[in-house]
């Protein structure tokens, strides 16, 4: 007799199914990853066309089903993903957000979790870091349970663009941007590598011309990539869309692969009480362990530094 298991839907709600939230969505429908996907939004108009627009693809991509819900709809839900609330305006920093964005999540937090206590929260709305550990304190939940994209998307930026430097597969470019998901993000230059070399090396060994100069441009077109494309387009989507896929993915099928996501951080190179981010094994239950690094002494500064900043906004917000 087939397990009653195997018919359960695998259900990813998505709260705010603005750019950010839709586009998730429609990547989480081409993966075949949920069975089910809740979108609730405060403009449910908004909410009911992508709905639409998403279910008509599903002939064309993988069986699922797509509904517009309330709150009691969340229940049973593997990952909650939050991506509700206002975007980065031209010229604003992701901590200029971060009051009009508290507030919204003091609002849907507590109904999140009434409804679904026991899956996933992964935060994507910003500025990430200091939104996750709210949500992390409003939930009342174990902190490995409620994590933020955090970093996935920087460090994605970062192996983009040395793969364009180094001409080699992203996927083989191994490099990590930790702290904040913002200005004070630090490059783990002294753990970047392709096949085992730290970057010197392998230009020293490939007969490659590699400039310190030209890797200190590649980090700060990272730091500052939210801000081109928001001066050029409105808005960011697609790989931050695909980050929070990946991390779904590890969750959902319970990779404990390792990803830059923002975490509850204690006891790390003297930094407690704070959400940010460093490379952590992520499994079905949520942020399963973070990795102790070998760092650099200026990148434990910049990391500190990171977590100083995080650390007093949290704080001015009464949390
Ligand atoms: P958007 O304005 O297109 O969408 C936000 C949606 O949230 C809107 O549809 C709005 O109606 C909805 N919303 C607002 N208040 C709500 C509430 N109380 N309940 C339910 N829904 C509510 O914005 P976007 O471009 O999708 O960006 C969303 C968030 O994601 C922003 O904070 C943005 O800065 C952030 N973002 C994060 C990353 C990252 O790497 N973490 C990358 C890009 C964008």
């Amino acid at each position: 007799m087939v397990s009653p298991e195997i018919h359960r839907p695998v259900k990813v709600a998505i709260i705010g199914s603005g750019n950010v939230g839709a586009t998730f969505a429609y990547t989480l429908l081409l993966s075949g990853l949920a069975t089910e996907i809740v979108l609730i939004d405060a403009n449910q108009s908004r909410a009911e066309g992508e709905m639409m627009d998403l279910n008509h693809a599903v002939p064309l991509t993988q069986p699922a089903r797509v509904i517009v819900g309330t709150y009691a709809d969340l229940a049973g839900s593997v990952v909650v993903v939050i991506t509700a609330g206002s975007a980065q305006k031209p010229g604003e920093s992701r901590l200029d957000l971060v009051a009009r964005n508290a507030n919204i999540f003091k609002s849907i937090i507590p109904e999140v979790v009434r409804h679904n206590p026991n899956g996933i929260l992964l935060i994507a709305t910003n500025p990430v870091d200091v939104l996750s550990y709210i949500a992390w304190k409003i939930s009342g939940l174990s902190s490995d349970r409620v994590i933020g994209s955090g970093t996935i998307l920087d460090t994605a930026r970062f192996r983009s663009l040395l793969s364009q430097y180094f001409g080699v597969d992203a996927r083989s470019v191994h490099a990590y941007i930790i702290g904040e998901h913002g200005d004070s993000e630090v490059p783990v230059w002294s753990l970047a590598n392709i096949a085992g070399m730290r970057l010197p090396v392998y230009c020293a060994h490939n007969g490659r011309e590699c400039h310190s100069q030209d890797l200190e441009t590649i980090f700060h077109q990272v730091r500052d990539a939210a801000y081109e494309i928001i001066q050029r387009k409105g808005s960011t989507y697609y790989a931050i869309a695909a980050g929070l896929l990946r991390i779904t993915e590890a969750i959902i099928r319970d990779q404990g692969t390792v990803l830059t996501i923002s975490g509850y951080i204690s006891n790390y190179y003297g930094i407690d009480d704070v959400y940010l981010s460093l490379p952590s094994i992520v499994d079905r239950g949520g942020l399963e362990h973070i990795i102790r690094l070998d760092l650099a002494e200026e990148e434990i500064k910049g990391l500190q530094n990171s977590a100083a900043v995080l650390k007093k906004i949290t704080r001015e917000l009464g949390y």
